[in-house]
Order: C-alpha cells, then structure tokens, then sequence
C-alpha cells in the first residue's frame, strides 16, 4: 500500500495543514504530520479541494469514438481535477437500456482515472414519445440516478410528468435540457443585438425560460426533484430563485463558457463558438455568475461536447454545436469567480464537487477532506498562468474556445481513491 503526504496545502483555501494519504483513504489531516516512508509532495501556496465531480459530460461512447472514448474523455477529466463524471445519454446507442448504461459503467470502471456514472435516456431513443426502462436502468449494475435527454428536451409535458413521477421512487433526478423546439427552429445563435446584426437565427431566451417555468411547476405538482441543465440567461436565474423560494426541488447547473463568453464572439464567425444553449448577452453572464455565487444556481457542470474537426472546421450554419470543457473549467471558474472575489476556494469546493455529487447521490465523492474518507482528491497551483494550447489535450477533440486564451490555474495532481492520475501537471 502506497502512503502519499501531501505537505502544506490550504485544504479548501483554509491554512496550511498537511495530508496523509495512506491506500485508497484520507488517514490523517493535520499540521507537522512524520513522513515517514511516504512520498512527500511539497505543496506549499497550493489549494487542495475535493475531486470534482461533472454533471454534464459527453463521453461519446458508444458510436462516436472520433471524437472521444471512455478512456480519452476519462484522462481528460482527471487532467481537470475530476474524480467522477456523469456520462450523458446521447450516445450510438442511445443509452436508453440497462445493457447500454451498463456497458458505459463496465468502460469507466476499466479506464481507472475517474468514476463513471452513466446518466439514463428518459425516453427510448431521446425521441421524447416513450419513457425508457427508467427502473431497468437503475436496478443495474449502473445504478443510474440521473436521467435526461440532453441535446434534446423533453418537450412533451405528459412524458415529463410521468418521468418525474416515475423516478420518485428510487430518489432519482430528471435532468432537462430545457429548449423548446418549435421556438429554436433553425436557430444559429442567441436572439439579439448580435443576430439581427448578422442575419442568423435567433434562439430566444424565452425558448429556454418558458421550459423551466413549465418543469418547476411540473416538479411542485409531482412532489419530485427537477434539475435544469446549463442555465444560460438571466429569465433563467430569475425562474430557478423563484423555484426555490418556494421551497421546490428544484436544482441548477451553469457551463464554465456561459461565465465567461458572450455572443460578441460569433461576430468572428468562427463555429468554436457555436453552442447549445448559445453564447448570451453581458448581462446573462453576471446575472449567471451573481447567481452561482448566491448558491441559486448549484453548481458547474462542463457539458464538454467533443467535436472531430471535421464537424467544427466548416461554416457556421453546418458546424455542430458544442466546446470541450473538461481541461478547462477549473480555470475558468477561478477567473470568472475567484478572482473577481465573488467564491472563495470553499465556495468552489461546494459548486464543483459537494453539490453535483448530492445531486447525482453520487457515493464516496464530494465528501470533506478529512480522515477517514476516500481519497479523493485535487491539488491546484492557483499562481500559474498559462496560454491554453489544446495539443496538449487528454481530450481526442480540440474543439476549445479558449486556444491561446491565458487563464489562471492548474490542477498539478489529481488522485482517485488514493492512487494519482496526475502527477505534476502529466496524466500518471
Ligand atoms: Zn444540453
């Protein structure tokens, strides 16, 4: 059994202390702890946080290997200080059947750097007319909680309802994608200032905000837990604070790129900008970082949606929408929110791996960095700045918003239930 000491990291930003790792546990936090045999990591000025924990990940497995793999999407996780990710269901097949999410669950188990938690298709083939095997899936060995469409949304109220009822049964979550598809028609971009500028289609906010007003108030009258993906406009903030002031489950997750990108940026026309919800206005992007700091919004997830070149090198109207987001949203978080004062490290602890581990009753993450627990773990050099360069992804997609884009940060280990997956900046 390997002991690892992790030596004068601010656990959560808090002080200094030191961490013994001893096997696949936290076995003791303290000050002046003996090394011992132990390999000592000298981490001075460096944060220690909790693994962080993704909602929203495409891993692209099975059917769209090009543009990622279990593993190559797993080694991407952990070079961002992930622990556990939550596959979405939009695979080829879609992960609609507990053969599908169990295959998903045995590739994740098998790639050894970060836990894979297969999220479940709430309708058979996401065509939104008939509920999947909802309990199928999660009496397997996968166990699923989480369940949602994502890249399309359950439009039809009836199935929505039935899904939030259905899922009440085993604490499960619906997780929607909330778009309403007859008002996003042909829509290439956020409805504004910016599209009437360049004549492409508009995607109204209120395609967004008219789904989660439906699905709070479906998920009051159920009695049942509703989560809203990738929040992007501030109607969306507004509906969710009120959700919760009324005392409904309802939760909330924001993409990195909608704290910090604006739809100024598709004046490039460049399709790494082209994104499901869209880019939105300066506003939205305070009112989503206001509300991500007021714990209105609960936490960050990546939607990390590799792209082979080939399906974002080509004009706009026919690039696919979707950024890489898993190597990046740690730093982005520190620059949006860190550094402009409004969380502190805790607070990041809390929005990127407490909270979307409760959500996804995920076991044995998002737990405090004390003895006893698994050693699950990530160690961040907040003083780094760097130029992003996408060749040196884990990620087989390149299709990043930030190349050459200098952020702050950098996750110099992550370890999985003991055992480091990045060492030093390199995946192990
Ligand atoms: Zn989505």
């Amino acid at each position: 059994m390997s002991t690892i000491l992790i030596r004068g990291a601010k656990i959560l930003g808090g002080e200094p202390a030191d961490v013994l790792i001893d096997g696949e546990t936290v076995a003791q936090v303290g000050t002046g702890i003996e090394a011992g045999d132990a390999t000592v990591i000298e981490a001075a000025g460096r944060i220690l946080l909790p693994g962080l924990v993704d909602l929203h990940t495409h891993l692209r497995e099975p059917g769209r290997e090009d543009s990622e793999t279990v593993l190559t999407g797993t080694k991407a996780a952990a070079a961002g200080g992930f622990t556990a990710v939550h596959a979405m269901a939009n695979t080829f097949p879609v992960a609609d059947t507990a053969g599908v999410v169990e295959q998903v669950w045995r590739l994740g188990k098998e790639s050894g750097y970060c836990d894979v938690q297969p999220v479940g298709a709430v309708t058979v083939g996401l065509e939104g007319k008939q509920l999947a095997e909802l309990g199928a899936m999660h009496d397997s060995a996968a166990g699923v909680r989480v369940f949602s469409d994502d890249g399309k949304c359950v439009d039809d109220a009836v199935i929505m309802r039935r899904a939030l009822e259905y899922v009440k049964a085993f604490d499960g979550v619906v997780a929607q994608h909330a778009q309403e598809p007859r008002l996003t028609e042909g829509a290439q971009m956020n409805e504004g200032v910016v599209s009437a500028e360049l004549g492409l289609g508009g995607w109204p906010a209120v395609a967004e905000e008219s789904i989660i007003a439906r699905d709070v108030l479906l998920a009051a009258h159920v009695g049942s837990r509703v989560h809203i993906c990738h929040l992007s406009t501030a109607g969306s903030v507004d509906l969710v604070r009120w959700a919760k002031s009324k005392g409904w489950d309802v939760t909330a997750e924001v993409t990195p790129h909608h704290l910090l990108l604006t739809d100024e940026l598709v004046r490039s026309y460049d399709p790494v900008y082209k994104v499901n919800p869209p880019l939105r206005t300066e506003a939205d992007v305070m009112a989503l970082r206001e509300a991500l700091a007021d714990g209105t919004i609960d936490c960050v997830a990546t939607d990390h949606a590799p792209h082979p070149h080939e399906d974002k090198d080509c004009e706009w109207a026919a690039a696919a929408m979707g950024m890489v987001g898993l190597e990046t949203a740690l730093s982005v978080v520190q620059q949006t929110m860190v550094e402009t004062g409004l969380l502190d490290w805790a607070g990041v602890a809390d929005r990127m791996s407490f909270r979307p581990a409760a959500i996804g009753r995920l076991e044995g993450h998002g737990r405090p960095v004390s003895a006893g627990e698994p050693a699950n773990l990530t160690l961040v050099d907040p003083s780094y700045r760097g130029a992003v360069d996408p060749a040196g992804f884990a990620s087989r997609s390149r299709n990043t918003p930030y190349k050459g884009r200098e952020l702050p940060g950098r996750v110099t280990h992550t370890f999985l239930r003991g055992r480091a997956t990045v060492v030093d900046g390199k995946l192990a």
